[in-house]
């Protein structure tokens, strides 16, 4: 399993201002398997994402990555399972503004040390930014600056892909083009993919659908 969260429970803040977001949440995640996490808004779903990312703390239960649990890391073992096994996106592109596309491609797969030149211009030519390589992110449309996020998480080979609301800030074309070209992308490499979304049409592409409902998780159809 690419990823294993059982019982997971997070809540924010202490005493009378404590809220629980999550109580009981489990499911798994195989190699090339994709899933979708759709809830109401605020229902849990970028806190799950940021609990695997490792990125916050868990209350209790869970998670392990590619079989390394991360409640049982310290920070710095986080960052390092980050760098090599996770890939995060964001609705923001987050892309860097002062580096090329290019750059911004071979990013990640620099910082964690395994950088492959084909890998990246194979990846650039798959998501139709060849053309583009030298111009800086502000010059590119929102549906552009995604692919680039997109082949950025990508060039590294990561086990685990996670996207929040990837395509929210697309129109519903751009939004459709965008989702094949990350799940096209991932299945290269069978990168698992959990992804956040709002839409049931962006839903119904992956191979799996989890509903997230008072704090609890349940297969949907
Ligand atoms: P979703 O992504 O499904 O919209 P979130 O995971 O962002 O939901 O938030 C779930 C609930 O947790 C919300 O009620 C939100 O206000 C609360 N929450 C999220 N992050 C924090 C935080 N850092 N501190 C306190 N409360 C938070
Ligand atoms: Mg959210």
């Amino acid at each position: 399993m690419v990823l294993e969260v059982e019982n997971l429970a997070k809540s924010y803040g202490q005493g009378a201002a404590r809220t629980e977001v999550l109580r009981d949440v489990s499911f798994r995640l195989a190699a090339g398997e994709t899933l979708a996490l759709t809830g109401e808004s605020g229902s849990g779903k970028s806190t799950v994402l940021h609990l695997v990312a490792g990125l916050d703390r868990a209350s209790g239960g869970r998670i392990e990555v590619d079989g390394i649990e991360i409640g049982a890391l310290a920070d710095r073992g986080t960052a390092e399972l980050r760098r090599r096994s996770i890939a995060v996106i964001f609705q923001q592109f987050n892309l860097i503004p002062s580096l090329t596309v290019e750059a911004n491609i071979a990013f990640h797969a620099r910082l964690a040390g395994v950088f492959e030149p084909a890998r990246a211009a194979q990846l650039a030519e798959r998501i139709g930014l060849a053309q583009h390589l030298r111009k800086y992110p502000e010059a590119l449309s929102g549906g552009q600056q995604q692919r680039v996020a997109i082949a950025r998480s990508l060039a590294a080979r990561p086990k685990l892909l996670l996207a929040d609301e990837p395509t929210g800030n697309l129109d519903e074309d751009t939004a459709d083009l965008v989702l094949k070209l990350m799940l096209d992308c991932a299945a290269e490499t069978e990168t698992a993919v959990l992804m956040v979304t709002h839409s049931t049409r962006q839903a119904a592409r992956m191979s799996r659908r989890l509903l997230l409902s008072h704090g609890m998780v349940k297969e949907a159809v």
